[in-house]
């Protein structure tokens, strides 16, 4: 078993142990199929990000809980390579770096998505109360808000509702860059 495909195996059975639900009830919360999702526990198959999105929105959880060992006690300091960042669970047309896990003491998580030539996603809406920040590091990208494509270059920043339907993508020939900051509001 390749190590990302590991750490998705792990973090799906746990969940699932958690809630208590059958792969039947899973396939139904998340929207995917039960035969994928025993090739994803077994280690079997490597998910697409657009595939460990909706599992984690059909389990009210952060996309990096899939992607990232959370640690086992608060650290104030944490510092990461570039490399480190930047291993990728599988090969998709979006490439996401995990900058900062979810936390549930500060209640985001910020990625470092870049969109490949061609990539458009329509995104499940995010659980209740989550906002994203969005940033582009490079290139240009459009992002669907409210039912229409925004376009948006290089320093643009964008603030949006992540529990309404929304999109991403890229129609020019050079990678986009992002930086996307997921907050979730889970005390409401
Ligand atoms: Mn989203």
């Amino acid at each position: 078993m390749q190590e990302p495909n590991q750490q998705i195996a792990k973090t799906l059975k746990s969940l699932r142990a958690e809630q208590g639900w059958s792969l039947d009830r899973t396939a139904k919360e998340t929207g995917v199929s039960k035969a994928m999702l025993g090739q994803i526990e077994r280690g079997e198959s490597s998910p697409t990000i657009a595939t460990l999105w909706k599992i984690a929105g059909g389990f009210n959880t952060s996309l990096s809980s899939f992607l990232e060992i959370a640690p086992d006690r608060a650290q104030e300091t944490v510092i990461r390579s570039a490399t480190a960042l930047r291993s990728q669970p599988s090969p998709d047309q979006m490439l996401v770096a995990p900058l900062f896990p979810h936390d549930d003491r500060f209640g985001f998580e910020m990625f470092e998505l870049t969109l490949l030539p061609g990539y458009e996603r329509y995104s499940e809406p995010h659980e209740p109360g989550v906002t994203e920040h969005v940033v582009v590091i490079s290139g240009v990208m459009e992002l669907l808000i409210d039912g229409a494509w925004i376009t948006l270059e290089k320093g643009a920043a964008v603030r949006f509702a992540g529990d309404k339907p929304h999109g991403y993508r890229n129609l020019h020939s050079e990678p986009a860059v992002i930086h996307d900051v997921i907050h979730y509001d889970r005390d409401r």
